[in-house]
């Protein structure tokens, strides 16, 4: 008989991983399983970036959600690498959302005045920062807080962290099934045995919506294929994320610089096209010329694991509370990993959770609008 868990966690990628230790830290017993390695999913595919002012255009609950999430890094670094000895290179360094034309600058100067902290550089304040940027740019919104992490290190460091407080990782053991054997016992199996647990949470990225089915949910997760590549130069200097319609360029510490990403929808191969790579290369060289002769070091691509309306699912089954999702991150996973980690702790040790985030990320919350139902 396979030890018995408090916590079951179906995947290992970031989010999976920062729940794991936020739970472990409250001295639960938490078994994470994964059916690769942890973190091979759309985790290791991600540039890194802590995008709440530039991904999220709307002062909301999911834009409150992000910028706690991005605040909580702040702790998690000295956190993390005081119990893992793993440094998750935290750059806070800020960004600049880049304008080409006169529109797109009044569209981006009217942010500034919905947000404090940001603020309009023109093309000369610009070029004064970021010499490598192009001169035909019409000015940029300074974003001091959008900086960026090394995603794989994050999860390393969570999964280490984890370990260390006494979760248990296993990884090639893909869930087949999360079955209820009594009121408060779920098995999990795999080809490596049944596991079980009080609770489960389910957070296996684009792969989760085959749970949605089986736990009798409609499957609303869409794989939305994301493309990059890294490129090395001694020409090109750049202190700040670059960031135009969806694309950008983060300088790495390492000294490479990587460009994403492509957004293809509805496709479930990780290759990554030459078409995808081409339009990156074309998209970024009029923000930063000097980009198009640098070294191609790597090109990758990882799926996003894309909800109906682009929020995450984070709460509990709407018939059995013992089972949670923690899925759906799309864009945005790495920068909403540590958020999720302690919201879903704080449902599991039935804690107060704001109503606001409650709702905004219930598994329900867009049921009505579907054609489907809960069998
Ligand atoms: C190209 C690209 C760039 C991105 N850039 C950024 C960025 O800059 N900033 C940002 O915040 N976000 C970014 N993202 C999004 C981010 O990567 C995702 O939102 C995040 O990684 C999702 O994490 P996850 O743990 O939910 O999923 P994943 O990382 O996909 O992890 C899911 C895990 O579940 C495992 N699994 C699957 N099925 C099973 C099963 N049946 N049993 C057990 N295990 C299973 C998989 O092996 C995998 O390890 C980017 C994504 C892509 C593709």
């Amino acid at each position: 008989m396979s030890k018995h868990y408090d916590v079951g966690i179906v995947g290992g990628g970031i989010i999976g991983q920062s729940i794991a230790y936020q739970l472990a830290k409250e001295g639960i017993s938490v078994l994470v399983l994964d059916r690769h390695k942890g973190g091979s999913g759309a985790t290791s595919a991600a540039a890194g970036m802590l995008g709440a002012n530039s991904e999220l255009e709307q002062n909301d609950a999911f834009f409150q959600f992000a910028k706690e999430s991005q605040r909580q890094y702040h702790l998690l670094q000295d956190e993390l690498s005081n119990f893992s000895q793993i440094h998750i290179q935290l750059v806070d360094k800020g960004m600049y959302k880049v304008a080409l034309s006169q529109e797109e600058a009044i569209a981006l100067k009217n942010a500034v005045q919905h947000h404090e902290t940001l603020e309009w550089h023109t093309r000369e304040t610009v070029l004064n920062h970021e010499p490598s940027v192009s001169s035909e740019i019409e000015g940029a919104l300074h974003i001091p807080e959008d900086g960026h992490v090394s995603p794989k290190h994050v999860c390393e460091a969570f999964t280490k962290s984890a370990s260390l407080l006494g979760a248990t990782f296993i990884e090639n053991a893909p869930v087949q099934s999360i079955k209820k054997a009594s009121v408060n016992d779920y098995i999990l199996s795999t080809p490596q045995g049944d596991f079980t647990c009080n609770k489960v949470v389910i957070a296996n990225g684009v792969w989760s919506g085959y749970f949605f089915k089986q736990l009798g949910l409609p499957n609303r997760m869409k794989p939305v294929k994301g493309e990059c590549l890294a490129v090395k130069s001694n020409t090109l200097h750049l202190e700040k994320t670059i960031f135009y319609d969806h694309c950008y360029i983060v300088p790495k510490g390492d000294g490479r610089f990587v460009v994403g990403a492509t957004m293809v929808e509805d496709d479930w191969s990780t290759t990554p096209s030459l078409g995808g790579i081409h339009a990156l290369i074309e998209k970024v060289s009029p923000l930063v010329p000097g980009i198009s002769s640098a070294q191609l070091i790597s090109t990758w691509a990882g799926l996003r694991p894309q909800s109906e309306d682009g929020k995450p699912y984070i709460g509990v089954h709407p018939e059995d509370d013992n089972i949670l999702f923690a899925t759906g991150h799309y864009r945005n996973g790495i920068l909403l990993a540590p958020k999720t980690g302690t919201m879903i702790r704080d449902f599991i040790l039935k804690k107060k959770i704001d109503e606001n985030y409650v709702r905004a990320f219930s598994v329900t919350r867009n049921l009505a609008q579907s054609n489907e139902v809960i069998v």
